[in-house]
């Protein structure tokens, strides 16, 4: 009796053991899951994905290249957002990020621009004559601001983001005005860098970008 007694005690420890282990168990795996949560929103991986274009001319050539590379370490680093161009001037990748005297014409490149743009292979630069990248025939469409949104359209497609995700920064009203026909969900930005209301700054930019 005694003996059938102590192996019941001993079968019993066990086995509360066992259930007080997988309880520990599911706690832990709880508490993990939630601590991977908390760090994905911390590092930004559970962000949207959003597709910056800006505009070269009296956008990006008169702003402060110090703010803008603020700027782009902003929405590259903490906003998830991938960064392009779209310029209706006749420039190449090659005038932006690789011509030999660069600094000497181009001083407004800020720094990480071009490793903006190389993270995606140069996808997402835009001009008269270069299209998502790629050199082509200068385009037909007189009008640079229905241009600009087809070319904004094409890159929403390409990185499958939704239209309201997709934001251009440029310096004339029209040209947004009309990209805006093309992408009407998509967010349009006035650039003037002599109006302290509207120059590109990265107060401006945490402003627009503050989810
Ligand atoms: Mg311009």
């Amino acid at each position: 009796m005694l003996v059938a007694l102590i192996i019941l005690s001993i079968g019993l420890y066990f086995l509360i053991k066992k259930l007080l282990h997988k309880n520990d168990k599911f706690v832990d795996e709880k508490l993990s899951l939630i601590h991977n949560e908390e760090h994905e929103i911390e590092e930004g991986l559970v962000r949207p994905l959003s597709l910056v274009y800006f505009d070269i001319d009296d956008t990006l050539t008169n702003a402060d290249p110090e703010e803008v590379n603020m700027i782009i370490n902003f929405l590259t680093e903490e906003r998830n957002c991938i960064i392009g161009i779209i310029t209706a001037s006749r420039r190449t990748i090659n005038h932006v990020c690789f011509e030999e005297e660069t600094n000497k014409y181009f001083d407004w490149v800020p720094k990480n621009l071009c490793v903006a743009l190389n993270k995606n292979k140069f996808k997402t630069f835009n001009s008269h004559i270069v299209e998502a990248g790629e050199t082509t025939e200068p385009y037909l469409e007189w009008d640079f601001g229905i241009k600009k949104g087809q070319q904004m359209k094409k890159g929403q497609k390409q990185y499958n983001i939704k239209p309201e995700h997709v934001h251009l920064f440029d310096d004339n009203i029209r040209v947004l005005k009309h990209a805006r026909q093309v992408m009407p969900h998509s967010k349009f930005h006035i650039v003037d860098n002599n109006n302290f209301r509207s120059k590109l700054t990265l107060n401006r930019i945490k402003n627009i970008f503050k989810e």
